[in-house]
């Protein structure tokens, strides 16, 4: 095991990387610079915390929000990793006591605030002590084009040139568009960057959009199925969050609020209460959110639509964070559209831009809005629809979102298969995917002819298929592997040799198809099918786990999810480790967990293996 796979385990308590982690690492630690775009929740952290413990010096991550930063602290002062913030939450003398420490060689990370970073204090220590790497997250605040935008990000530059030597810089976010990734570049002026972006894909979010009305008995009937669980509702506007947390709270749901119009004291109380499983449902206005680590968020509803994908994206991303199965949910009101509308009408001039940069901006946010309506009212599949905004190709049927679900049925298309492959077998192999397709409807067209293919016992056997029905299932065929295309100038459509069975009918072939146009009332949502099922652990011992996790948290002051994932509770569940072995192979075991949690939730497993005989 190599060094980086040590610390991945020994601190974080993992086995593999995720998707891009690894070459993100491995090319800061050899000082290149990157930008990383990953969806949140893929793991950005890592990317830099790892090179942070490898590298000689400190990492200095520069992050938008205290909250973040408090509990990205949080989170390594438990597994053990010396690190501190400076921010505005500091009283001057905890403040200078971080500064002598930084200055003693205390920390391996410091998260700082982007506006301490010229401060001449904090430069003057900067340079007397090496900084090996500069990490910048939510890196997209330092773009105009975002809605994101921080004039203080623009500091960073200045920062870092400032200093004696270069440091690396490593810019993180979840941001995709062309323009912004641009601006990142540049303004940060990264030094030819690795760049890496890895799917947008959350495979564990569950999409749907809910059409009916009245919207607040509609909420009321999503609420009374999820009781248990802890969720955000999103409300376009303060008078809205206020109207449903209260239907909420006289309905019996603990829940409690968040938007910009509330007191910074109650907003502290109301998060807190929130991130602290003191209430499980936070109704909030957009306000709420940036920097929020909790991850056992099991599902986002918006009650409104919001005004582009990228922040419903965002937003709704905070479902699942652990990588639990969570859902979420949109509910579309045509009138959802007007208030966007006007919301970019009279949306506040950033005195940061100019007239003309100005307008341009306020286009794009229509055209945003425009595609964030084309969702709610697609009946195509959610999750593709959202990953081709992103600019990836997904596959047009994802199994797991409403549309699929309602909008696709599976039939039985071993026969058309068998009608394709044979069609092809007898032509020879040697035409491509035009000429197979007019044979099999029967089409006439003048090589067709001349080549006497008219004649084959093929020609026109789908002449009721639609041309695009025909196209859907070769598309199939290839997918499946029955099928493949020679590469060239003319590719040639030929079979593969798995295709025997399904010609001798040994096998069936099934295919998605979109259903008869529905109309949007029959449009009905349902709940995602249970995936987790397979998996499904002792509920009695998960809940007894739980409890402990929950008593330890109060003990030590920091939220459940610092202590351990429910991820890590479930895989417990399974997995019943006695042995200080088997507790560290339990995924999100590291050695400070062990060693501080390790003995409490070896005992109670113990003690409810005796109870319950060791089955
Ligand atoms: P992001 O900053 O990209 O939104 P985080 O860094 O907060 O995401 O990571 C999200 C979750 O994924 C955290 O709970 C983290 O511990 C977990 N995680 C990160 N890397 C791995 C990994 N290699 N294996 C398992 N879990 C991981
Ligand atoms: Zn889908």
């Amino acid at each position: 095991m190599d060094q980086k796979h040590e610390l991945l385990k020994q601190y974080f308590g993992y086995t593999d990387f995720r998707e891009g982690q690894e070459s993100i690492i491995n090319e800061l630690l050899n000082g290149r610079d990157a930008l990383c775009i990953m969806p949140t929740g893929a793991g950005k952290s890592i990317c830099y915390q790892i090179p942070a413990l490898m590298l000689e010096g400190i990492t200095l991550v520069v992050s938008p929000l205290i909250s973040l930063m408090n509990d990205q602290v949080s989170l390594l002062t438990q597994v053990g990793v010396r690190a501190a913030y400076l921010n505005s939450s500091l009283t001057l003398g905890q403040y200078h006591r971080v500064l002598g420490n930084i200055a003693n060689g205390q920390y391996k990370i410091v998260y700082v605030a982007p506006e301490r970073l010229m401060t001449e204090e904090f430069l003057r220590l900067c340079r007397r002590i090496h900084i090996s790497l500069v990490a910048v997250d939510e890196a997209h605040c330092v773009s105009q084009w975002g809605q994101d935008f921080r004039p203080s990000y623009l500091k960073i530059l200045e920062f870092i040139e400032s200093l004696d030597i270069r440091p690396t810089v490593g810019a993180f976010t979840a941001t995709a568009t062309q323009k912004i990734r641009e601006d990142i570049v540049d303004i940060l002026r990264l030094q030819e960057p690795f760049t890496i972006t890895t799917g947008f894909d959350r495979p564990n979010l569950f999409f749907s959009v809910i059409r009916t009305k009245p919207k607040n008995a509609q909420l009321l009937k999503l609420m009374a199925e999820r009781r248990e669980k802890s969720g955000i509702i999103y409300c376009a506007t303060r008078k809205k969050v206020e109207q449903v947390c209260a239907l909420l709270c006289e309905n019996g749901y603990a829940a409690t609020r968040y938007h910009a119009g509330l007191s910074e004291q109650e907003r502290r109380q109301n998060q807190a209460d929130f991130v602290y499983d003191a209430k499980n449902v936070m109704v909030a206005t957009n306000a709420f959110g940036m920097g929020i680590d909790k991850s056992n968020v099991s599902y986002v509803i918006h009650y409104n639509m919001p005004k582009n994908i990228e922040s419903y994206y965002q937003e709704a991303g905070r479902a699942g964070r652990d990588g639990e199965e969570a859902e979420c949910i949109l509910m579309y009101g045509a009138s959802d559209v007007h208030t966007n509308e006007l919301l970019i009408t009279h949306s506040a001039p950033n005195p940061e831009l100019e007239e003309e940069r100005q307008e341009a901006v306020r286009r794009l946010e229509y055209d945003r809005l425009k595609h964030m309506t084309f969702y709610c009212t697609t009946n195509d599949c959610l999750r593709g629809f959202i990953l081709k905004y992103f600019g990836e190709k997904p596959k047009n049927y994802c199994g797991k979102c409403a549309n699929c679900l309602t909008q696709y049925e599976t039939i039985d298309a071993t026969v058309p298969a068998q009608k394709i492959l044979s069609c092809v077998i007898r032509a020879g192999q040697r035409y491509g995917r035009r000429m197979i397709a007019d044979i099999l409807l029967g089409r006439q067209n003048e090589r067709l002819t001349y080549l006497g293919l008219d004649k084959l016992t093929t020609y026109g056997i789908m002449k009721d298929t639609s041309q695009k029905a025909l196209h859907d299932m070769m598309t199939c065929l290839e997918e499946e592997g029955y099928l493949f295309t020679t590469g060239g100038e003319y590719p040639i459509l030929k079979v593969a040799p798995s295709c025997t069975a399904l010609l001798k009918g040994e096998t069936t072939f099934t295919i998605k198809v979109p259903k008869e146009k529905q109309s949007s009332e029959e449009k009905k949502f349902r709940r995602p099918s249970k995936a987790s099922e397979e998996y499904a652990v002792d509920q009695e011992l998960f809940q007894q786990l739980k409890v402990l996790r929950r008593e330890l948290a109060d003990k030590a002051r920091v939220p459940s999810y610092i202590i351990f994932s429910n991820i890590t509770l479930n895989d417990m569940c399974r997995k019943r480790p006695t042995t200080v072995t088997e507790f560290l192979s339990v995924s999100g075991v590291g050695q400070q967990k062990l060693e501080r949690y390790g003995e409490d939730f070896m005992s109670l497993i113990r003690r409810y293996q005796e109870e319950h005989g060791e089955e």
